[in-house]
């Protein structure tokens, strides 16, 4: 068989299980079974193509499972990150995070940043690639995510500056830190059947942010104070509706703090900040 007919019998069978870019994500999962890049997959598409592993991979599609966890890895902040359906699949919207992670990051020598919720390390890792002077401390109350994370430090080589800590919220950190950024469950229970099937099939524990969406935004407000050296930040990602009341929790936290939020690229208010 050439490649180009395992190409069109993949898509097909993409197509017929109603995934959107069929063609696409036929092109990528034969891509990532034979090792090869777009170059070379529109140079070989009249070449025999011997692709183990690509039936298994297109049965997982058609079933259901998101493209990330059939691959095992998706790109964030141009890094490519491990993933398992141990760990929410990192989102784009979180580059976000990171951006404002950075801004304050940079030129600051030793600075100590805390990334609660880590999953699958994603903002941490981006953290420590670019800003080679600081220290993340990253927490899940997932020790499957936790495994994750690991393996991502360590393909990027960053173990030794990003410590993993098995715990809730801030309570696994030692002593405060000069940022403290989270990308936290924050989707209403009651929102979460609604969600695209894909995301069905990521931990409920990594999007349940309990009936308004708030209860571990809420929560790390009130621990952060305490976990927030002088000067500090605080950046948490958010549902763009939950702009207001994210803003009052974290100006009743920190009376006098500065507070602001960035907008996404489509535009909606997306990270909130505040500056003690
Ligand atoms: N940081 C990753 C990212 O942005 O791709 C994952 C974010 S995911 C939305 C939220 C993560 O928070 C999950 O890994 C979940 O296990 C973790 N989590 C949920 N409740 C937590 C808590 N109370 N303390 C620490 N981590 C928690
Ligand atoms: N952005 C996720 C979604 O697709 C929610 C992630 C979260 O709760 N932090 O709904």
């Amino acid at each position: 068989m050439t490649l180009r007919t395992a190409w069109t019998q993949a898509r097909s069978r993409l197509e017929h299980a109603g995934v959107e870019d069929a063609a696409l994500e036929a092109e990528v999962m034969l891509r990532h079974a034979l090792g090869i890049d777009r170059a070379a997959f529109f140079a070989a598409l009249e070449e025999p193509a011997d692709a183990p592993g690509l039936e298994r991979a297109v049965e997982r599609r058609e079933a259901g499972e998101p493209l990330a966890y059939v691959l095992g890895r998706r790109e964030f902040y141009g890094l490519d990150i491990l993933v398992t359906p141990a760990v929410l699949i990192p989102r784009q919207e979180t580059e976000h995070l990171v951006d404002a992670i950075l801004e304050i990051g940079g030129g600051r020598a030793g600075l100590a940043v805390a990334d609660v919720g880590t999953g699958s390390g994603a903002i941490a890792v981006a953290a420590a690639v670019n800003l080679p002077a600081c220290r993340v401390h990253a927490t899940d109350v997932s020790q499957a995510a936790l495994r994750v994370a690991r393996d991502n430090c360590r393909m990027h080589r960053v173990e030794g500056r990003v410590e993993l800590r098995h715990g809730d919220l801030l309570d696994a950190l030692d002593g405060p830190v000069d940022v403290i950024a989270s990308n936290p469950p924050y989707v209403r229970t009651g929102e979460i059947g609604g969600l695209a099937r894909e995301i069905g099939r990521e931990p409920v524990e990594a999007l349940d942010g309990g009936p308004d969406g708030l209860d571990v935004i809420r929560r790390l407000f009130d621990q952060a104070p305490a976990a927030l050296n002088p000067g500090g930040a605080v950046l948490v990602e958010i549902d763009p509706r939950q702009l207001p009341a994210v803003t009052s929790l974290a100006a009743a936290a920190f009376p006098g703090g500065r507070v602001a939020h960035r907008l996404d690229l489509a535009g909606r208010p997306r990270v909130v900040s505040v500056t003690a």
